[in-house]
């Protein structure tokens, strides 16, 4: 049932400060249109995608591949195999182990130093472990915001079911997480900073950049993945949050810092779960808002 680009890697781009990125696409995923787009009408969303005959919208399962300062990072992990045949199919995924996406595309995961998971719903989470429960970058630490952790455990009924705090659990038993709080430079050019508003603790990997407060030589060398803060370039518009998103006035308030940011600093931006060629810049529309640029 695989299409035969289920796993890709991308060619490389390289930004300040020696860092290069490749897109490994992981496989295909089909939210639901409604959750994916929220409030947006269907009017305004149906200009950029439509949907498949059960409401769903066709998306990709993008994971970022990192090289910088010696040191090798993997940006998401994907459905992983734990899922059940039912859930794998009412969200019409297709691949989803990094493992076999890393193997299929010629790469080890045994070589990956830090693994960056942008917040623990599912599809980004779910691939921090193998079928066997075990770490599937057995060399690797895994980077999560503490408060996405502290959301995973919490009672809240929302969270119950969606947030993967068993493979937290089961990383943290191997002794490989790396809970982290706020912005955190991995390696020189990677940083992580915590956005919220998609969930509490979400983040966001800024690539080429000093910090989020500096600036680096030429501007037009960096790039940001967004996590589910901004799932592909149709969401651009800073209002067009999901129903997924636990903080939306948040979400929206983040979305408008870092996306004026990343339109006046020209940043490439790489989309978890966009389908189309990356990374893409945005710009400014004449009304006040923003797009992708063409
Ligand atoms: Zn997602």
């Amino acid at each position: 049932m695989s299409e035969p680009s289920t796993f890709l890697l991308e060619d490389p781009r390289s930004f300040a400060g020696g860092v290069t990125v490749r897109v490994l696409r992981a496989g295909w995923f089909r939210p639901d249109a409604g959750g994916f787009f929220g409030v947006v009408p269907r009017a305004l969303w149906s200009r950029f995608t439509d949907t498949d005959d059960r409401g769903r919208l066709l998306c990709r399962l993008n994971l970022l591949l990192i090289d910088a300062g010696g040191k090798r990072i993997v940006v998401e992990t994907g459905t992983g195999v734990r899922m059940t045949a039912k859930d794998r199919d009412i969200k019409g995924i297709e691949g989803g182990d990094p493992v076999a996406a890393m193997r299929a595309v010629g790469e080890d995961p045994a070589s990956v130093d830090y693994v960056i998971v942008s917040h623990l719903h599912y599809d980004h989470a779910g691939g921090m472990v193998d079928a066997n429960g075990r770490p599937a970058f057995p060399n690797a630490r895994y980077v999560v915001q503490r408060d996405d952790v502290e959301a995973a455990r919490s009672d809240e009924l929302r969270q119950q079911g969606i947030m993967e705090g068993e493979q937290v659990e089961l990383v943290r038993a191997a002794g490989q997480m790396a809970e982290v709080s706020g912005e955190v430079e991995l390696v020189p050019g990677v940083s992580v900073i915590r956005t919220g508003g998609h969930t509490r603790g979400s983040q966001a990997v800024l690539i080429g950049a000093e910090r989020s407060g500096g600036r680096a030589s030429d501007p037009t060398e960096r790039a940001i993945f967004w996590g589910d803060l901004i799932p592909t370039r149709w969401q651009i518009p800073v209002r067009w949050t999901s129903a997924y998103d636990d903080y939306p006035i948040d979400a929206i308030e983040i979305r408008n810092e870092l996306v004026t940011r990343a339109a006046r600093e020209r940043w490439w931006c790489y989309f978890t779960h966009d389908p189309g060629a990356l990374p893409v810049r945005v710009e400014a529309t004449d009304k006040g808002g923003f797009r992708a640029a063409e």
